[in-house]
């Protein structure tokens, strides 16, 4: 897939920047830089919506407010206070994260990707998430909200039917990121595509992107 050109990059960034600043959600999570907090949010928000998470998320940093003490915890422990949100490989595997990066590195996650990706399951997702959230990294995420955003703006129903696999998008979601911005941008992004351009009924009448949108373009 050809990137899009940089004037194009430009307006995509300085438009969702500015929508951002008047759009954006006050969510627990971003009231912290620590990447222990950090990551226990975007494990809980794997395929759980935000409002379910909200009150775990709080509990959860009560019972377990340091990674020190998950990796203290028994794991039994951990999935009963996690139970409710579901889906539960997910508190055996923060716990695992929790002992390794305790054992391996004193309690401080990596703050590069290919160690964090070591971790068990830290995929490339989480790992930007924790990279960009966390330590300010120019890091890409990309989950199932951006890759609607990203497919709607920059491809179009039609070139994005012929798009195959996550690859295309991880590559535009990477030349996205504005330099010293990826905090900002990526939760732009993530709020954009769960508020804005959602699935059923995206605001297109009142996008700031309207003006460039491939997808407003092809109708
Ligand atoms: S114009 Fe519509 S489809 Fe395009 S980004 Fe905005 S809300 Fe999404």
């Amino acid at each position: 897939m050809r990137p899009p050109s940089r004037d194009l990059v430009r307006r995509f960034q300085r438009r969702l920047l500015a929508w951002y600043a008047h759009h954006r959600r006050d969510l627990p999570w971003r009231h912290t830089r620590q990447p222990y907090r950090v990551l226990v949010s975007e494990v809980m928000l794997q395929q759980t919506q935000v409002d379910r998470v909200i009150p775990k998320y709080r509990e959860f940093l009560r019972r377990y407010p340091t990674i020190h003490h998950l990796a203290r915890a028994r794991v039994e422990a951990v999935r009963r206070l996690w139970y409710p949100l579901g889906y539960n490989i997910r508190p055996v595997r923060l716990h695992a994260i929790a002992r390794e990066t305790v054992a391996r590195y004193g309690g401080r996650l990596p703050d590069d990707a290919a160690a964090l990706r070591r971790l068990p399951g830290i995929g490339r997702y989480t790992a930007g998430a924790v990279l960009s959230f966390a330590y300010g990294r120019d890091a890409a995420v990309l989950d199932t909200n951006v890759r609607r955003v990203l497919g709607r703006v920059f491809l179009g129903p039609r070139r994005l039917a012929r798009v195959r696999g996550e690859r295309a998008f991880w590559d535009l979601a990477e030349v996205l990121v504005p330099r010293g911005r990826a905090y900002d941008f990526n939760q732009a992004l993530m709020d954009f595509g769960a508020t804005w351009c959602t699935p059923r009924k995206p605001k297109c009448p009142r996008c700031p992107m309207r003006g460039f949108c491939a997808t407003v373009a092809a109708f």
